[in-house]
């Protein structure tokens, strides 16, 4: 208690003022010298009143609370509890914690017979509603029979004897794959120990181990075969790259199994057979793989392997036998409604070796795998060599350029002249051949080219650029006067596949405004034989165009005769292969000769290509053949020369003899 304060003054001031007031109050009122003697009394009591006062009471609010104290808060009035409302609230409190928690809850009313299950129980086993009968009718429903029972069983215990019960159920949910529950109750009793309720909880018993890998499998495994899919396979295979990074004694090999002509599988049984070819390979690669090797689906029918555990990185070793087995294995074949059916499957290695990266892995296994698609190999083992991947790049970089050589229109037309030998060696025609003039490396041969083209699908631009030229350039010499000239164009079997062909060589002719008689277009024996159905339909569309179809490279497919009745072909070109030694083998002698009664027996024209000598040429005029395409008479020209040639060769009299040969073109212009 501080005895001074800033109103120290003040207090003294009223105080003599008090006093004084109180000396002066008996002189004015006259009153008696015994009331006189009582003023100092008055006055220590007047004095103790102010101090009283001014202590307990300060005047000013809050200016005058003493700071020195600690006043406590005021302490809040106890409200009246309202017991119904208090009721509600515990209610509502306990409704949020059944909800809130993982576990469902049910009560049983011994009295009434009524069950009450919590909202978690309603959705637990009614699976579409979340509304429950009142009894224990769901869960008898919805659980399996022997499970039900040994509950009932369980409860009549525990209201008769124990007070808590516990046992398994199994949910009967495809959905939920028959998941197990633990149903639990406790009996509560009344005064004199009668049951009169059980209160009880129902968990969903999650295994923790099989719901990750559930997880997992999910993320990871490939849902038509069950085996690894691409993404795990992409995993695994960096974490073996980044251990063989450290440790140069760790050597695995990765496979790729690549299924031959899965899409005929598909299209020629169904997409269900093709689905099992998938699954009877997926289960032939697990049982065979090593625990430690990772058996993947890649691709739509491209399997990988990773086999660990190579002992030597000399193939030859180990790696060698186990590849051999695995192919085997697959590729046996496959059980298909008591018949069996036979797949082809290829299949490459590389090993970890050289290799650094999960990309360069995966490349050169792939373009291995691209590189036995095209060659013999196909339907074999291959070992990934450098060469192979060096090959694959070039491959790469030429169909970049083949892309940009179309664009920049870096094509040109070459033409080989078709002579008629028994009408003075007289030009008939050319076989338009195309060159790419490339600004680096000159001019290119189409043996380079045109494969990428045909399996990249950029022959189908690359040929309407071709069909264009050629009917451009055979417009001009008809109208010079070659009215009779006839320019053959080689076309593809992916461009004779082409839906719009026939609208596009229609279109093109319109454009050119070339008479269709001036075309011929060329088709190999193994084109003709593609998808003959189709193939038909679009010659007849041709044929009925008025344009000429030449089967080109004839004899050299393994084809019936047969077709050729039932096809609208008007010449056949014997191949180079059968003419080369017309004059020196006597069995090509007798193909030769034998080609030719084809063509005369169903009155088809006959060109002989690649005739380099004059005994070639007098085997072929002894047999009758009249037309010869090859260096003997010319060498493809350009449009230039190939003018000169037409003005030379055009008009000359029939009555020139073959062996009157005319002036050999020796150079490709
Ligand atoms: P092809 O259609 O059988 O063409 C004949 C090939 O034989 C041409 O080779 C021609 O130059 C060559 N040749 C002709 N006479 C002789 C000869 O006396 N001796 C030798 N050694 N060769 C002769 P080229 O021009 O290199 O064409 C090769 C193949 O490329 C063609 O074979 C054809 O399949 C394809 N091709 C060429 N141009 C085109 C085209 O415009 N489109 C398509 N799709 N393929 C084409
Ligand atoms: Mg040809
Ligand atoms: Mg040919």
């Amino acid at each position: 208690m501080r005895l001074f304060d800033e109103h120290v003054v003040l207090r003294f001031a009223l105080l003599l003022a008090c006093f004084l007031f109180a000396e002066s109050i008996p002189g004015i009122l006259n009153f008696s010298e015994h009331v006189y003697n009582f003023i100092p009394y008055f006055l220590a009591i007047v004095f103790l009143a102010y101090v009283a006062i001014f202590y307990k009471f300060p005047l000013d609010g809050n200016k005058k609370i003493r700071n020195d104290v600690e006043i406590p808060e005021p302490k809040s009035v106890e409200p009246i509890r309202d017991l119904k409302k208090d009721l509600l609230e515990k209610d509502e409190m306990f409704q949020m914690m059944i909800d809130v928690s993982s576990d469902g809850f049910w009560t049983f009313d011994v009295a009434t017979g009524k069950v009450y299950w919590s909202n978690r129980i309603a959705k637990l086993l009614a699976a579409e509603s979340s509304s429950l009968e009142d009894s224990f009718e769901p869960l008898k429903n919805r659980v399996i029979e022997s499970d039900w029972n040994s509950f009932r069983e369980q409860l009549n215990s525990a209201l008769q004897n124990a007070g808590t019960f516990s046992c398994n159920l199994t949910l009967l949910d495809a959905s939920k794959k028959n998941a197990k529950l633990v149903i639990s109750g406790r009996v509560q009793r009344n005064e004199v120990g009668r049951p009169i309720r059980v209160i009880g909880s129902l968990t969903e018993l999650i295994d923790r181990k099989s719901a990750e890998r559930e997880r997992y499998n999910y993320v990871y495994q490939d849902a038509l075969t069950g085996v690894f899919n691409r993404k795990y396979f992409l995993e695994k295979l960096k974490t073996d790259v980044d251990i063989a990074a450290k440790r140069p004694d760790y050597v695995f090999a990765v496979a790729l199994l690549d299924i031959d002509s899965f899409g005929a599988i598909n299209a020629s049984y169904s997409i269900n057979i093709g689905d099992n070819v998938l699954r009877t390979i997926a289960d032939r690669l697990k049982s065979i793989a090593r625990p430690d090797d990772c058996v993947a689906r890649i691709g739509p029918d491209v399997f990988a392997v990773i086999l660990h555990h190579i002992q030597s990185r000399d193939p030859n070793d180990d790696l060698i036998p186990l590849v051999r087995n695995i192919h085997n294995k697959v590729k046996s074949p496959i059980p298909l409604d008591g018949k069996d059916l036979y797949i082809s499957v290829s299949m490459s290695i590389v090993l970890n070796q050289d290799v650094d990266c999960v990309e360069d892995i995966l490349a050169n296994a792939n373009a291995s795998l691209r590189d036995m698609k095209k060659g013999i190999n196909h339907g074999g083992i291959q070992f990934f060599s450098g060469g192979i991947r060096e090959k694959a790049m070039k491959l790469y970089k030429l169909e970049f350029e083949i892309r940009r050589a179309i664009q920049a229109q870096e094509f040109v037309l070459m033409y080989q002249p078709i002579v008629d030998i028994r009408a003075g060696n007289r030009i008939v025609g050319f076989e338009a051949l195309v060159r790419w003039n490339q600004s680096e490396r000159g001019i290119i041969s189409p043996a380079e080219f045109i494969p990428i083209a045909e399996e990249t699908g950029l022959i189908v631009p690359m040929g309407a650029l071709i069909l264009r030229m050629a009917c451009k350039q055979t417009k001009q010499w008809v109208d010079m006067g070659f009215k009779d000239i006839q320019v053959a164009v080689n076309f593809s079997a992916k461009q004779f596949s082409m839906d719009s062909m026939v609208d596009d060589v229609r279109r093109v002719l319109t454009e050119t405004n070339l008479n269709p008689r001036n075309l011929k277009l060329e088709i190999t024996e193994y084109t003709a034989m593609c998808e003959a159905d189709k193939t038909i339909e679009i010659m007849r569309a041709l044929s009925n165009m008025g344009i000429q179809i030449s089967i080109d490279d004839f004899g050299t497919g393994y084809s019936s005769l047969s077709y050729l009745k039932r096809y609208p072909v008007h010449t056949l070109k014997m191949d180079k292969y059968f003419v080369d030694h017309v004059a020196d083998n006597e069995e090509d002698a007798s193909f030769a000769r034998m080609v030719i009664g084809i063509a005369k027996s169903l009155n088809l024209d006959l060109i002989a290509e690649g005739v380099e000598t004059k005994e070639q040429l007098d085997f072929l005029y002894r047999e009758g053949c009249r037309l010869i395409q090859g260096f003997y008479f010319s060498k493809p020209l350009n449009t230039e020369m190939a003018l000169e040639y037409m003005k030379k060769h055009y008009d000359v009299p029939a009555t020139t003899k073959a062996s009157e040969k005319p002036e050999v073109v020796s150079v490709e212009a």
